[in-house]
């Protein structure tokens, strides 16, 4: 049926998920709704630095509170927006959105830090978004080097043109962190090329870190390669404590995962926020 279509999770979701096309006509209506309705909403994970175990920044994870079937994650309705369009305006929701709550915390008090954002290919791929970004920033005020946007390595296939937008993101003042590290399939001749900040190991690297001495040495390998770039790295997926001790014996720089919290709504990161540091703290 969908051998054709170069994208797994679309074949993986619509066999799944939806058993009629109505069903996903449905879905794609309601997505639409979604964004005049106000049914997005921002969660936040915290990425802590692996040394001084300070929050160092938060990972902006998009949400949809459905009106009907309750909160639906992005793995369930990210492939559709991409693939009906609609990432374009929701994206464009999520920077803004991003952007604006940072700098509310920043007015607020909290201590200033970087807010990381997903960026879909189909919206790396528009001409607007570098104006986009420009402009949010110039709207929220918020200073350029807190905000990190995540690449994933499929954007690196176009080269000439990946290159050329990453380098207007980054001469307003963004940093570009490369996303899923590992997970792709693309060569690795961008990376020596590419004006980014970060790579991110790829979670499914970091789970059986404990028990697999192959994800080992991929997770050291990465972290290496990155050092020897001049890079950060942050591993992504940490849950547990001993997991967390080994990549500190790595010196992978940061750490993102369920130990130190699940992504969080705006609230619940204001109202936990000083026991969520300390938590933190503890732990590192
Ligand atoms: P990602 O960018 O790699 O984000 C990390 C995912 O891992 C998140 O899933 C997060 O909740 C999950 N995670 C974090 N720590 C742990 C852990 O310790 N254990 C496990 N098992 N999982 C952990 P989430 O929120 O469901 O998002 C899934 C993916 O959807 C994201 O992966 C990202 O690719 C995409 N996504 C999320 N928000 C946006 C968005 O605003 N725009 C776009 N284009 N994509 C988004
Ligand atoms: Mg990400
Ligand atoms: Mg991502
Ligand atoms: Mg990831």
């Amino acid at each position: 049926e969908a051998k054709s279509q170069g994208k797994n999770r679309y074949v993986v979701y619509t066999s799944d998920m939806y058993h009629s096309s109505m069903e996903k006509l449905k879905l794609e209506t309601d997505l639409r709704n979604a964004l005049i309705h106000d049914e997005l909403v921002l969660h936040y994970q915290p990425q802590v630095c692996n040394h001084s175990g300070e929050l160092l920044g938060v990972e902006a994870l998009l949400r949809w509170n459905h009106p009907t079937m309750g909160m639906i994650y992005p793995d369930k309705f990210i492939w559709l927006a991409e693939e009906t369009g609609l990432i374009v305006e929701i994206g464009k929701w999520v920077i803004s959105e991003a952007c604006m709550q940072n700098k509310k915390w920043q007015k607020d008090g909290y201590k200033p830090m970087k807010m990381s954002v997903n960026l879909s290919s189909e919206q790396f791929f528009r001409a607007s978004l570098v104006g986009f970004v420009k402009n949010v920033l110039q709207e929220t005020g918020l200073a350029p080097s807190n905000l990190v946007l995540e690449i994933t390595e499929s954007m690196a296939m176009d080269f000439e043109y990946s290159l050329n937008v990453l380098r207007k993101l980054k001469r307003l003042g963004v940093c570009i962190s490369i996303d899923d590290f590992g997970k792709g399939y693309s060569s690795l001749n961008y990376l020596k090329k590419f004006p980014i900040d970060s790579l991110k190991i790829d979670k499914s690297f970091v789970r059986d870190i404990l028990k697999d001495d192959d994800d080992v040495n991929i997770v050291k390998a990465i972290i290496t390669l990155a050092h020897n770039l001049g890079l950060r790295v942050i591993a992504e997926g940490v849950e547990r404590k001993e997991q967390l001790e080994l990549l500190k014996s790595y010196d992978c720089d940061e750490i993102q995962g369920y130990l130190f919290s699940k992504p969080i709504s705006a609230e619940t990161f204001e109202s936990r926020y000083s026991s969520l540091l300390s938590d933190i703290k503890l732990l590192c």
